[in-house]
Order: C-alpha cells, then sequence, then structure tokens
C-alpha cells in the first residue's frame, strides 16, 4: 500500500480565520517527518508511486508520499526547510490563481510562525527554488480554484461574520494572492446573497440575478449597514427584499450553464494550468489535484484528454497495486485544531503513526488508530457535554 499524505498550510493556525484549520504547526510537522525517518519509511516521489503502482517491484519497502496543497507561503517559509533537513521529497500544487505574482524569493530569517508576515501565497521564483533542490515538485490544482454558483436557492447572506469567504474571490480574482493577508469579510458588500454553490469544475455554473443582490445590498446600506444585522428576522427581511427584486425568470433554466460553455470551462481551468507552470517551471505537469477532493468520472475524462497522468483526491484511504492508477487517494489527518496542543496532540501523534503502519499491513497500526480515533471521540463527546466546544467549521480536505 502506497498513503499519500496532505498537508496545506505549515503554521500556527489562526484562530481568527476560516482557514485557520488548514493549518499544522511547524513542529507538529517537523516531528512526523522527523517519523518518517525514523521509523523506517521510505518517503518517494509521486511519480515513482504512480509508477509503483502499475509496477510493483520498483518501490521500495513502507513507501510514502508527501504532499501540500495550495501553495502556501509557509510552505516556503517553515515546511521547505524541514523537507531538506530529513531530505523527503514533496509535490506541491499551488492552484495557478493564487500564485504571488511579484517576483523574488522571501526572507526566512525574522518571520517566526504566526507572524502575519507568514500569511500568503508562494511565488514563481519560490516555487522553482524549491524544486532547484531536487526535492519538490510542482503540479496542478486547477486554474481558479474557485468557487461558482450552482443554483437558485439562497443560503444565507453576507453579514458581519459571515464565513462566505468565495465572494471575496469571486469579486476580486485577481486580489487572491493576498486574501490571506486582508479582512476580506469588509470587503465584501454586506447582505449579497450566497447562493447554492461548490468547486468550480464539478458542475454547471448557474447565472444568478443581478437584480437580487443590488435590492439586498442597497437595502442593508440605507437600513443603518452593520447596524442592519442587529434586527431580529433579518434573515427574512433580507429574503423578502430579494424576491421582491427578483426577476420572473429566475428560476429558468435558461440560467443554466450549457453542456458545452461547462466543458469549454473545465478545459481551460485544465489546460491553461497546466501550459502556465509548464512554462513557468520548464518541465511537463503531469499531475492535478482536485480543488476541495470534489471530482466526478466526466471531470475525470477531461483531465486525462488535457494531458494529466493521474488526478489526487482527498478520498481518505491509501493506494495499492490493484486500483486505477490514475486516481491516486490521499489521506488527511493532522490539521484539527482540537488536538495540537498538549496533551492530546499524543491522539494526533498515536494516529498518523498508526495511519502509516496500518497502510503498510501492520495489524498493530490498525489498533493505534482505533484507540486515537475512539479517544478523540470521547473527548470530543466530553468537550460537547462540558459546552467547550467552540463553533467549528471544518473544511472539508483541500480548501
Ligand atoms: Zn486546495
Amino acid at each position: 500500500m502506497i498513503p499519500i499524505l496532505i498537508y496545506h498550510s505549515i503554521n500556527e493556525p489562526r484562530r481568527d480565520h476560516v482557514w485557520g484549520v488548514l493549518s499544522l504547526p511547524p513542529a507538529v510537522f517537523a516531528r512526523q517527518m522527523e517519523y518518517l525517518r525514523r521509523a523506517g519509511l521510505a518517503p518517494i516521489t509521486l511519480q515513482e508511486a504512480y509508477e509503483g503502482l502499475q509496477n510493483p517491484a520498483l518501490l521500495p519497502p513502507n513507501p510514502v508520499v508527501v504532499t501540500f496543497d495550495d501553495g502556501y507561503l509557509d510552505n516556503w517559509l517553515f515546511a521547505f526547510p524541514i523537507l531538506e533537513k530529513y531530505r523527503i521529497p514533496a509535490t506541491v500544487f499551488p492552484p495557478n490563481a493564487f500564485i504571488d505574482r511579484r517576483p523574488g524569493l522571501r526572507e526566512r530569517r525574522g518571520i517566526a510562525p504566526g507572524d502575519p508576515a507568514s500569511y500568503g501565497f508562494m511565488s514563481f521564483d519560490e516555487l522553482r527554488q524549491m524544486e532547484a533542490s531536487g526535492l519538490v515538485r510542482i503540479e496542478s490544482h486547477s486554474m481558479t480554484h474557485g468557487e461558482i454558483t450552482v443554483g437558485p436557492r439562497i443560503l444565507d447572506f453576507h453579514h458581519p461574520d459571515g464565513d462566505a469567504y468565495w465572494l471575496y474571490w469571486q469579486m476580486f480574482p485577481e486580489r487572491k494572492p493576498g486574501w490571506l493577508t486582508v479582512d476580506y469579510r469588509a470587503e465584501i458588500p454586506l447582505g449579497v446573497p450566497v447562493y447554492q454553490h461548490t468547486y468550480a469544475m464539478v458542475e454547471r455554473a448557474w447565472n444568478t440575478p443581478g437584480e437580487e443582490r443590488q435590492a439586498c445590498i442597497e437595502h442593508v446600506a440605507g437600513n443603518g449597514g452593520s447596524a442592519f444585522f442587529q434586527r431580529v428576522g433579518w434573515r427574512e427581511e433580507l429574503r423578502a427584499v430579494a424576491a421582491e427584486a427578483a426577476p420572473s425568470d429566475r428560476d429558468s433554466q435558461e440560467r443554466r450553464e450549457s453542456e458545452a460553455a461547462y466543458r469549454e470551462r473545465v478545459m481551460r481551468e485544465l489546460r491553461d494550468s497546466r501550459r502556465e507552470l509548464e512554462e513557468a517551471m520548464g518541465h511537463e505537469v503531469r499531475f492535478l489535484c482536485w480543488p476541495c477532493g470534489l471530482y466526478n468520472e466526466t471531470i475525470r475524462a477531461w483531465a486525462q484528454e488535457a494531458g494529466f497522468w493521474a488526478t489526487l483526491t482527498c478520498d481518505q484511504h491509501s493506494n495499492h497495486p490493484a486500483q486505477d492508477p490514475t486516481l491516486l487517494h490521499r489521506l488527511y489527518f493532522g490539521q484539527d485544531e482540537r488536538y495540537l496542543r498538549s496533551p492530546t496532540n499524543r491522539l494526533l501523534n498515536l494516529r498518523f503513526r498508526g495511519t502509516l503502519k496500518s497502510a503498510h499491513g501492520s495489524p498493530v497500526g490498525k489498533i493505534m488508530t482505533v484507540a486515537a480515533n475512539r479517544s478523540m471521540a470521547l473527548i470530543d463527546l466530553a468537550r460537547r457535554k462540558a459546552g467547550k466546544t467552540r463553533s467549528y467549521r471544518a473544511i472539508k480536505a483541500s480548501g
């Protein structure tokens, strides 16, 4: 079996940010990488895993693959030196739209985990510098990594505590590389309807009526702005405003993106990403990591058509030689702020080691994983009973 590990940000988790759940502290990451070496695992590249699944004789005993999604600046600042220290190869999947377009390498000196200067995304120069080490390979995570509207139903409206961060991406696509460094909430007009949505490639888009949006924004602005949201029943009030402004064709199927336009849009996501990365990195781009781990059979076929050898999921299991090598599965665990502190971080560590051991056929690993998961479930239950659980919005795998 080949376990492929998913990491995102390697940084102190931000308690005030919707994506804080995607951060693993550098010290924990370092312990995990050290464990891979100490326990005799064999970190291999993604391509070695892909080839090894088709020809297991090529594989070393106890292989493991390390991957990073999204291309966070902290990968360059904190994760890369750890990879270098333990000589661990890794694949990084930066979505093109999030790559920082400014040239140059950012200094590591003077920047500690948790410093605002560590928030952001890597530049092409930083990506190239990591590849120059021979340890890191850059592959695709699609062009936009965006969210799209997929239906006419209004789920909510943007409000002062709203966490529909992708509205910021939709409004200011060119500001994606900086979105972790700004107060994105304040930039989204209050009252904007949040329609049914999903990651860009998995569904046909829905063209929502601008009249509703405009009416809701104006209603909030004309009724006190942020103070409007202290009114009891503000959601119902905005729903009525939206309904009043709705055009007669708001629910018409004509608003659904055509099959042809959908295909063209996805092919651009795939082909443009691949082409730009190949030009910037100077090598063929062979793997695609699905944003948020979302995929279906149609877009898998399109990814193959766009030239990708294989695509990667967040489906939470390891890979074995009998499977289809063009769909590689990954394991997501570790980034869970509730367990990052002592003493519960021991459970996280137990789950990490148990998962890897059981992937390589150890019954003890299975026991370790089950024990860690049960203990975590019990702690969760106790915390819930004690009313200590913060409102916690888990972001499923790859944000
Ligand atoms: Zn992602």
